[in-house]
């Protein structure tokens, strides 16, 4: 079986180098044959390139979007080339100290970097779907996007189907009270889904309250296939690839 961790933050401030390297292989044993490196600031953008680790995707996020911005943004901009998305942008009304204003302002960039430079776009909204679509809308954004580690309602998922968007479950799948985000799980299609860890953050109900990692991408899989009752890991191992052009 082979997996890929579409959303993780190798390069952020939580593993040393030789943390990554052990991480890797680990992941590479269970099967994870690819991970998404996620980088939120140019400290760990750099070293995702001096490592290097061959995918990544970079923005500034909702939670940063009141901080100054502007030197990473440029870095980005001149790294795009080396990027396989722009992400993770978005809005987040529950767990970001930055006003939406400003929030909106990044967001808006963002698009309109990966219109410019036709790149996926990773998204990160919490609570705040009405205004992203609205956001979206003003954008005339209609092209590729995956709303990352999705925690919405039914009615959230159906308008994310409707305008041929994708998500991504993370560990949240796999936590006792999540029973409602399973259902949304069972009758979103296979062909838009795609599994994350988020790591270091939201390890899965087996390792909760450890330090997340690439490796336990499986019990998400495996999660998802009980949900669904059909093996799932071949078609997201294909949504992943598709999505990311890798
Ligand atoms: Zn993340």
């Amino acid at each position: 079986m082979h997996y890929i961790d579409s959303h993780a933050h190798l390069t952020g401030e939580n593993y040393r180098d030789v943390e990554i390297s052990l991480m890797m292989k680990k992941a590479q044993e269970a099967g994870v044959v690819e991970v998404i490196n996620i980088c939120t600031n140019k400290i760990s953008l750099e070293r995702a390139f001096s490592l290097p680790l061959p995918y990544n995707v970079a923005a500034i996020t909702p939670h940063d979007a009141h901080l100054e911005g502007e030197n990473f943004f440029c870095f980005i901009e001149k790294h795009v080339d080396q990027l396989v998305a722009i992400g993770e942008t978005g809005l987040d009304l529950v767990n970001s100290k930055a006003p939406l204003e400003s929030q909106i302002i990044w967001f808006k960039r963002h698009i309109k970097l990966v219109l410019k430079y036709k790149k996926p776009l990773v998204v990160h909204c919490r609570g705040a779907f009405k205004e992203l679509f609205l956001t979206l809308d003003e954008e005339s954004y209609t092209g590729p996007l995956l709303v990352h580690c999705f925690t919405g309602t039914g009615e959230e998922a159906l308008e994310i189907i409707k305008r041929g968007f994708f998500i991504s479950f993370s560990g949240i799948l796999t936590f006792k009270k999540s029973e409602e985000l399973r259902e949304i799980a069972r009758a979103f299609p296979l062909e838009r889904i795609l599994i994350e860890t988020d790591a270091p953050w939201l390890a899965p109900q087996s390792k909760r309250g450890q330090i997340n990692e690439p490796a336990n991408i499986v019990e998400i899989a495996e999660t998802l296939r009980d949900i669904k009752g059909v093996p799932v890991a071949s078609q997201i191992y294909t949504n992943t690839r598709n999505f990311f052009d890798l």
